[in-house]
């Protein structure tokens, strides 16, 4: 079922100290909301979150998973390790790893395999660099992104995903793409879904938007018919900023 989502991506950011005073922000903040509330802290820190918010409607999610069960591959993380911490939803693909750590489409198709087969909900990210928006390429590369990682699976596989478009050239950069062109995106990969995958499939996916959202723009993006919330990194790491975010729908 399509839903809002706002998921806020910690990165590397926040030791044990600063993740206990963020949570005890947040906790502040909390009231009903249209949107599911998820914050991804790092691997080391999750533990004291899940059991932090284990009263609470924010769900604890994972930056990354490696696609291997176990074994030899020094400083990794795997689906199993992160399930006995509690965690049921990953992001994966985000730009940051394709960047600085050679995940390509390959990679992430085992990645959202090893998820999906250990029942972890995978918020998946891609996005069209701004070279290639200048050429006028962003609708192919984003297109071959979800082919490539996502297209080999069933579409009952789908209600365990969650798009995350995410154009490069807006993270962290204090550029974000406007709402126009978010929404023309959003509704792109709908139709990519539905080219491949039928109306029920495209209907119910839930698509966020990430790359500098804030909560000055957050409203008037989230108002697009496309766009079912935000990825959210920067503004994620203040409590009252990141849930103007939540609050935005
Ligand atoms: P940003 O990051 O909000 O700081 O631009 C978004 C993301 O990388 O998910």
């Amino acid at each position: 079922m399509r839903k809002n989502i706002v998921a806020g991506n910690w990165k590397m950011n926040n030791g044990l100290s600063e993740t206990q005073m963020l949570i005890s922000d947040l906790k502040k903040q909390i009231k009903t909301s249209e949107a599911e509330v998820m914050i991804a802290p790092s691997f080391t820190n999750l533990w004291h979150a899940f059991e932090a918010l284990r009263q609470d409607d924010i769900e604890v999610i994972a930056q990354n998973m490696h696609f291997a069960k176990n074994g030899a591959y020094t400083g990794e993380v795997s689906a199993e390790m992160l399930q006995s911490v509690g965690i049921q939803t990953v992001i994966l693909g985000h730009s940051e790893r394709r960047a600085y750590f050679n995940e390509d489409d390959a990679i992430l198709a085992k990645k959202v395999d090893a998820a999906l087969a250990n029942e972890i909900r995978v918020i998946f990210c891609f996005g069209e660099e701004l070279a290639d928006r200048k050429a006028g390429n962003e609708e192919a590369i984003v297109e071959a992104q979800i082919k490539n990682a996502l297209f080999h699976l069933d579409a009952s596989a789908f209600k365990n995903i969650v798009l995350a478009y995410e154009p490069v050239w807006a993270i962290g950069t204090g550029e974000t793409a406007s709402p126009e062109q978010a929404q023309d995106m959003h509704k792109f990969i709908r139709k990519t879904l539905e080219n491949q995958y039928g109306n029920n499939v495209a209907d119910n996916m839930t698509i966020l938007y990430g790359g500098s959202v804030k909560p000055a723009n957050a409203k008037e993006i989230f108002s697009k018919p496309d766009v079912d919330g935000g990825l959210i990194g920067g503004a994620s790491l203040n409590a009252e900023d990141f849930y103007a975010i939540v609050n935005s729908f």
